[in-house]
Order: structure tokens, then sequence, then C-alpha cells
């Protein structure tokens, strides 16, 4: 007997197209031995067009993609981080650089990258400072509608350099900016040292949990669900969760919380630092998925609004081991 695959994501179930196989967490974040949890349900086309819209992003360009880096996930290409932004956050360290933008993380070494060259401003219009790098140059415009006119612009040059500073404010002003510089040229760093002699230096991520962010939790959900509840993914209710997955239509509750993942068996100081958690579980407003990467954040997405799972499922994944399935144990009166 043949098994004719369907693919999940799209429906189609040309056997011609079904030659790879899709990972239920995305690859770049690790392999779990034997039990790898992988899918045929799930074809070609499909898998290489999420996998490079979503998963590529998810592994990349966010906060659990660049701490993957820290597990010994390295990539081998450089490519620095389009949807974060890395600022220089201790005042010791940083001295008057404090704020200053780092272009951000080797991913072939988990090393910072060097300084960039840059001009911060301040947008009148969002309240926030906006960053330029020399880079750039050529690839923006600072009106005075957005950044004030010039002599009332609130300004800074970061270089790592004096040398640098020069150069770029000279390049800005035949730019026609008329950058009207007050106050000090920046170019100092003290990293810290630790008992190893490695250098160390703060720095604040930032990034931003938009659609595309969830979008890819929501694929991982999905994927899971297809992976430990079977069939249960193709009944009509997930349609319109795979269109927000393969097309951004629509919109997906979602919360951010730190709390821990695994309620009972970690305490402030036992966490699973290595992991990647995943559950489905029901909550009194639908099916909810929660995912939190390396101890990090944790994820609450509402896949089924008013919905129920017969089952709940929750696993444990760290890079090179089995996975572990969780059990939800019954709360016993007191
Ligand atoms: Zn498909």
């Amino acid at each position: 007997m043949t098994m004719i695959a369907t693919c999940i994501y799209c429906g189609d179930d040309d056997p011609a197209k079904f030659s790879g196989r899709e990972h239920v967490i995305p690859q770049a974040f690790g392999t779990f031995g034997a039990k790898t949890p992988t899918l045929k349900c799930v074809c070609d086309p499909c898998n290489t067009a999420l996998g490079r819209e979503l998963d590529q992003m998810l592994a990349r360009d966010t906060l659990e993609g660049v701490a993957r880096y820290a597990q010994g996930r390295l990539s081998k290409e450089m490519r620095p981080q389009r949807r974060l932004r890395f600022t220089l956050a201790d005042q010791t360290e940083a001295g008057e650089m404090l704020g200053a933008a780092i272009a951000g993380l080797d991913p072939t070494t988990n090393q910072l990258l060097p300084l960039a060259t840059q001009l911060q401003i301040e947008n009148r219009q969002t309240g926030k400072t906006d960053i330029f790098t020399r880079a750039q140059l050529g690839r923006f415009t600072l009106s005075d509608e957005v950044y004030g006119p010039p002599g009332a612009r609130k300004l800074a040059i970061f270089a790592p350099s004096k040398d640098e500073h020069d150069a770029f404010l000279e390049e800005l002003n035949q730019a026609g900016f008329d950058m009207r510089m007050a106050g000090p040229s920046r170019f100092d760093i003290n990293p810290s040292v630790d008992e190893t002699g490695q250098t160390t230096i703060g720095v604040h991520i930032e990034g931003t949990f938009d659609q595309l962010h969830r979008r890819a939790l929501a694929k991982i959900f999905v994927n899971f669900a297809a992976f430990y509840l079977g069939e249960e993914v193709n009944a009509a209710r997930w349609a319109s969760l795979k269109r927000f997955i393969r097309y951004g239509e629509g919109e997906l509750g979602a919360r951010l919380s730190n709390g821990p993942f695994w309620t009972g068996q970690e305490t402030e100081t036992m966490r699973f630092p290595d992991a990647i958690n995943v559950r489905l579980e029901n909550h009194a407003r639908g099916i909810v998925g929660v995912i939190q990467f390396y101890n990090r954040y944790t994820y609450e997405l509402l896949l089924l609004d008013g919905e129920r799972l017969n089952r709940e499922i929750a696993a444990r994944f760290e890079d090179g081991e089995e996975p572990t399935l969780g059990i939800r144990r019954a709360v016993l009166a007191p």
C-alpha cells in the first residue's frame, strides 16, 4: 500500500512534489537525535517558499535566532541582522558612546561586528532616534519637516576614530546636510575584561515581534500539531491559520511574557536554558500555542479562536538530544 501525501499547507497531492522533508523545528535550531521530528506531508514548493520567507528570517534576524549562536549553532554565512538593532548599553564601558549602534553579530563567530560610523538624529515625528551609517550615505535624506532645520537638529556622530568621525562629517556636509555639530566627538569604548581575559561589552538588542515573526512561529505550531496530533491538522478549522502562515492574511492574537515554560519543573534558578520548548493547549479563548527559545521570552499565540483540542501536547527540544514529551499533570487539591 502506498501512502498518498497531501500537503497540509496547500492541499497539493502530486506525488512528484514530495521528495523532501519538512523539519518541525527549523533545522537551523538543531536536530534531535534519531527522533528529529520531520514531516512528509509538506510539499516541496511550500517547504522551499516558507523556509525562505519564514524559517530563514527566524533563524537569522530575531532574538532567538541570534541566541542560537551562543548554543554553538553558528552559521557559515556572514549576514548582518537587518531586523535587529544592537546598541551599546553599559555606561562604564561605552562612556560617551552609550547608545551607539553596532552593525550586529557575526553569525560565523558569535562576535560583535565593529562599531559602524554613524549619524544619530532625533526624528521629530516619531520622537525616536534614527540611525544612518556611513555606508548608507547617498541613500537617505534629512528633511526639515522630519528632523528640524539645520542648527536646530538634535544629532550626534559616533565613530571608531577621530579621523573616521571627521571624514563622515565632511561627507555629510558635502552631501548638503549642513551638519552644525555642537559637543564632543565620540570614539572611545572601554570593554570589560573577564577573568579569562575575554573582553565583553554590554549590548542592548532590540527587535520587533511583528506579523512576519508571528507567521514563522505559527508555522512551527502547525508543523508540531501535524507531527504529534496527526490528522487533526487537516480539519477545516485550521484553514485560516494556514492562510495567515502562507500569505499573512488576517491577524493572530499574541503576547510575550517572561514566565517559566515548564511550570512545576522549573524554579527561578532552574530552567532549561539550552532547549526550545513548544506546547499546544486549551485556553478559555481557544487553542493556544506557546513557544520559548533558550529560556528567553515566551511567546503565546491564539491559534484557533474558540476551539479546543482533544489532546494537549508539549515537548522540549535540545540540540543533539531526543525530544522530551511533557505530560500535563493533574492539579491535586490540597
Ligand atoms: Zn504545499
